[in-house]
């Protein structure tokens, strides 16, 4: 008999009863440090005081109101994210995968309005995860992803990783009179944190300005602080005309956000586009409360800080345990530890060793904990990572 849950998920046989910072604790009391931070979302860790808040005093007043009536909470998270970004205008999602939905609705609905309808091709790049949508699943165009789910969306392709032999070329050649937009996380994470140079994306927006294309950052994962910048763009010293975040934004409340430029959303006046829950009071407060910690530049400081000290020990753990271990990539406290054993088997052993970590593609290891995890906890994950990198030493 089928699960009454709807069997999609391979889950652990681990549940947790509350969590606090960068710990989690089950039912019967067993502590595990968090390294996956509900895959980038717990931005803040669990139970974070001013987010409590946020939510309680938001609950206590309003939970919900139509888009149809002005939302006040909307309005001024929306007036923070254009004060901190490129952005001149937001849309509030509840996820990424609905941010993925509007950033291809608007790409392709600006070209419409310039008198360009045949500009509907959206380039993405192979080993990008941009939701579970049917068009979502379309643009990433994996195999794994998309089948038996056709016939699939047209009007996507993907190209070779930017930086692999002929990749730039190759994009260049790709973009034709019909090309409407090229999406692209700047970290990949489901991909394996890759992390694309920002060599490569100053010649992707070089390329798309010459060509009239869109430039679309997904940076749901990398966004909010993950790399030690607002955006993981901001390194690259660059700006998308169209930006989708979700994760980190909410802290662990449902939301998500299209940014653009006003030129870019240009096409998208009343009546193109809605959502009932998007941009609700209570999660907007909640991203509210998040935005105003993480925008903070002392907080962002903190975060490149901490990614460059826990990246030296991860450093010191891939010399010491070079038969599980060949190296690490990332940015900031978005991290990926490139493994030897199929990372499932070191995210398993890592629970015996009461550590939390996210298995990606290309065969690494995620590392992604609460932006604010204290030291002594990044101290103590290392300890708890080489200690799982001996069992699997042993086990072999
Ligand atoms: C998680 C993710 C998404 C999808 O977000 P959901 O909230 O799961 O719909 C899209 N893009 C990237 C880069 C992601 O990591």
């Amino acid at each position: 008999m089928i699960a009454t849950v709807l069997p999609t998920y391979n889950r652990a046989p681990l549940a947790f009863e509350r969590g606090a910072g960068s710990w989690l604790v089950t039912g019967d009391g067993q502590r595990y440090l968090d390294l996956g931070a509900g895959i980038a979302v717990n931005a803040l860790g669990h139970a974070h005081p001013a987010l409590i808040a946020a939510l309680t005093d938001q609950a206590a007043r309003l939970w919900h109101v139509s888009n149809i009536y002005t939302v006040p909470e909307q309005q001024d998270l929306a007036d923070l994210l254009v004060a901190e970004t490129f952005a001149d205008t937001v849309f509030f999602t509840n996820s990424g995968t609905e941010a993925a939905e509007l950033a291809i609705k608007m790409a392709r609905k600006f070209h419409h309005d310039a008198g360009q309808p045949e500009r509907v091709e959206i380039i993405a790049v192979e080993g990008a995860f941009h939701g579970r949508s049917t068009g979502a699943i379309a643009a990433a165009g994996s195999e794994k992803m998309v089948k038996g789910f056709g016939p699939l969306m047209p009007g996507f392709t993907q190209l070779k990783w930017p930086t692999s032999e002929g990749g730039h070329d190759a994009i260049r050649a790709a973009i034709t009179d019909q090309t409407c937009a090229v999406m692209i996380e700047p970290v990949q994470g489901e991909g394996g944190i890759r992390v694309v140079p920002d060599q490569c994306l100053k010649g992707l927006r070089d390329l798309c300005d010459q060509t009239g294309t869109l430039l679309i950052f997904d940076e749901v994962q990398c966004g909010m602080g993950r790399t030690g910048r607002l955006f993981a763009h901001e390194w690259a010293g660059v700006s998308p005309d169209i930006m989708m975040v979700a994760k980190g934004i909410g802290g662990g409340f449902p939301l998500g956000a299209v940014l653009a430029t006003e030129r870019a959303a240009s096409g998208m006046t009343v009546g193109t586009h809605g959502s009932t829950y998007g941009g609700n009071p209570l999660g907007c407060a909640v991203g509210a409360a998040v935005t105003k910690i993480i925008a903070d530049p002392a907080f962002l400081a903190e975060v490149a800080r901490k990614g460059a000290l826990f990246r030296q020990g991860l450093e010191s753990l891939v010399a010491r345990h070079p038969q599980v271990f060949e190296g690490v990539r990332g940015e900031g406290l978005m991290l990926g530890l490139r493994c030897k054993p199929a990372p499932a088997d070191v995210v398993k052993a890592g629970y015996d060793a009461g550590i939390l970590t996210v298995a990606a593609a290309d065969n690494v290891l995620r590392l992604l904990p609460a932006l604010n995890i204290p030291d002594d906890d990044i101290a103590e994950a290392l300890r708890r990572l080489d200690q799982t990198a001996a069992s699997l030493t042993k086990a072999a």
